[in-house]
C-alpha cells in the first residue's frame, strides 16, 4: 500500500504524563508508518503551556478555528499541587475550558463498543452519545446564605432604563435560607442547539433533547423553545432528507426511555443533566478508557480527543520503570475521528478507509483477547482466552491486526 498524502494539516495538541507517551507510541506505529501525517503542532504539555505563559493554548485553539480539524491529547489541569511538581509561574486554566471557550463549542461524548464488554443495560447494543451543553446554568450562579428573616427579589436593570423584579421568596422564619441565581446567554443556548443539529447530521444519528419545561416555565422553556425555531427554521429538511429525526422530551421521562432503548442516538442535556448523565454512561457502558470525545463548534470545527485524563498513576510507575498497562483505544480513536473528518472534508476517501481500519484493528484486538489491564478485569471472555498486554504491546499487537487489514 502507497502512504496517504494529506492536503489541509490537521491540529496536533500534545499533551501530559502517560496520554503524552502513548502519544507517540501511536504516532510511530500506528500513523507515519501508512501516512505521510501532515500536522501542526501545538505542544500542550504543562512544562511549554508555563513558559509560554498559555499563549500556546490560545493559539492551538486559533488554529483550530482556522484548520477546522484537532486532535488533543489528554492535559494536566493545573491545581496546587502541579504548581509546586512543575514550579509553574501562575495556576494555568484548563486547557479543555480555554479551548472550549474560544470555540464556543458542546463537548459529545461517545463509548466505544467491543464485544466481550458487555454494558451493565444488556439492552443498549448501541452507544448512546451525550452532548453537554458547557455554559451557564449553576456553573455560573451567585449563591446567598440568608439565616435571617427577609425578602429576596430577582432584579433586573435594562440598559435601557427598564426596570424588572419579582419576590424569590419572603422568609417569615428567623431561620431564613438559602439562594442562587442562575443565567444563560441566548447566543450559547443557540450556539448548543446548533452544534447538536451539525453533530446529529454528521454522525446520521437522532438526536433527543429534554428539559424540566413543566416545572422552569420560562427557564427550561426558552431551551425547548430556541431548539424548536432553530430546527423548523434551518435544520428540518436536512432532517428529513437524511433520515433521522428530532424529539424533545421532559427531562425525567428520557432517563426512563434510555434505560429502555437500544442506543444509537444522541442526547443533548443540560449542562448539569450532561455532568451527571455522561459519568453514568461511562461507568455503565464499560470503562472511561473506552469513551472518546470530541467538542464541536457552531461554525463546524472539531476537536477530538479521549474522555480520560493523562493517566498519572501509571505514568508514575512508568517513570519508575515499572511495567504500565494504559489502554490507548480512546487516544486511538482521536486520531482516526480526527483523520476522518480531515478525509471528509478535503475528499481524501484513503484516510477515511485508513481510520474505519485502525479502529476495527483496535476492537479486533480486543475480541481476540489481546486487551489491557482495566479491559481484562471486566471482560465477559473466558479466562484462558484472555492475554493481558502491557501498554506498547497492545499497540503492536494492533498493528499486526491493521497490516492483516490493509
Ligand atoms: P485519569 O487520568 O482519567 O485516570 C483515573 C484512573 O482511571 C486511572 O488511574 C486509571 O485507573 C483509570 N484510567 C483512566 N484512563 C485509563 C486508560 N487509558 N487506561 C487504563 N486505565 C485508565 O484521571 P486522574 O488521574 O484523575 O487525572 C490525571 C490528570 O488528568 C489530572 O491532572 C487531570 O487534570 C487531567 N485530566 C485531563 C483531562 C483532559 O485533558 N481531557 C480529563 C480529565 C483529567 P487505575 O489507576 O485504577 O488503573
Ligand atoms: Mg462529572
Amino acid at each position: 500500500m502507497d502512504k496517504i498524502q494529506m492536503k489541509t494539516p490537521l491540529v496536533e495538541m500534545d499533551g501530559d504524563e502517560m496520554t503524552r507517551v502513548i502519544w507517540q507510541y501511536i504516532k510511530e506505529e500506528l500513523l507515519a508508518p501508512y501516512i505521510y501525517l501532515k500536522t501542526e503542532y501545538y505542544d500542550l504539555g504543562l512544562k511549554f503551556r508555563d513558559e509560554t505563559n498559555d499563549q500556546v493554548t490560545v493559539d492551538a485553539a486559533n488554529a483550530n478555528k482556522k484548520y477546522g480539524v484537532a486532535v488533543k491529547c489528554a492535559t494536566i489541569t493545573a491545581n496546587a499541587a502541579r504548581v509546586t511538581e512543575y514550579n509553574l509561574k501562575e495556576m494555568w486554566p484548563s486547557p479543555n475550558a480555554t479551548i472550549r471557550a474560544l470555540l464556543d463549542g458542546t463537548v459529545f461524548r461517545a463509548p466505544i463498543m467491543v464485544k466481550g464488554i458487555v454494558p451493565y443495560i444488556p439492552t443498549w447494543t448501541k452507544p448512546i452519545t451525550i452532548a453537554r451543553h458547557a455554559y451557564g446554568d449553576i456553573y455560573k450562579a451567585v449563591e446567598m446564605k440568608c439565616f435571617k428573616k427577609g425578602t429576596a427579589k430577582l432584579v433586573f436593570d435594562g440598559e435601557d432604563g427598564s426596570h424588572e423584579e419579582m419576590v424569590v421568596m419572603n422568609f417569615t422564619e428567623p431561620e431564613g435560607g438559602i439562594l442562587q441565581g442562575v443565567h444563560n446567554r441566548t447566543t450559547s443556548i443557540r450556539s448548543f442547539a446548533r452544534s447538536c443539529f451539525n453533530y446529529a447530521l454528521s454522525t446520521k444519528q437522532d438526536l433527543w433533547f429534554a428539559a424540566k419545561d413543566t416545572i422552569s416555565k420560562t427557564y427550561d422553556h426558552t431551551f425547548k423553545d430556541i431548539f424548536q425555531e432553530i430546527f423548523d427554521q434551518e435544520y428540518k429538511e436536512s432532517f428529513e432528507d437524511t433520515g433521522i429525526t428530532y424529539f424533545y422530551t421532559l427531562i425525567d421521562d428520557a432517563v426512563a426511555r434510555v434505560i429502555r432503548s437500544n442506543g444509537g442516538f444522541i442526547w443533548a442535556c443540560k449542562n448539569y443533566d450532561g455532568d451527571v448523565m455522561s459519568d453514568m454512561l461511562a461507568t455503565a457502558f464499560g470503562s472511561l478508557a473506552m469513551m472518546t470525545s470530541v467538542l464541536v463548534s457552531p461554525d463546524g470545527c472539531y476537536e477530538y480527543e479521549a474522555a480520560h485524563g493523562t493517566v498519572q498513576r501509571h505514568y508514575y510507575a512508568y517513570l519508575e520503570g515499572k511495567e504500565t498497562s494504559t489502554n490507548s483505544i480512546a487516544t486511538i480513536f482521536a486520531w482516526t475521528g480526527a483523520l476522518r473528518k480531515r478525509g471528509e472534508l478535503d475528499n481524501i476517501p484513503e484516510l477515511m478507509r485508513f481510520a474505519d481500519r485502525l479502529e476495527k484493528a483496535c476492537l479486533d484486538t480486543v475480541e481476540s483477547g489481546i486487551m489491557t489491564k482495566d479491559l481484562a478485569l471486566i471482560t465477559a471472555m473466558e479466562k484462558e482466552k484472555v492475554h493481558q498486554v502491557n501498554t506498547l504491546e497492545f499497540i503492536k499487537a494492533v498493528r499486526n491486526r491493521l497490516d492483516a487489514l490493509l
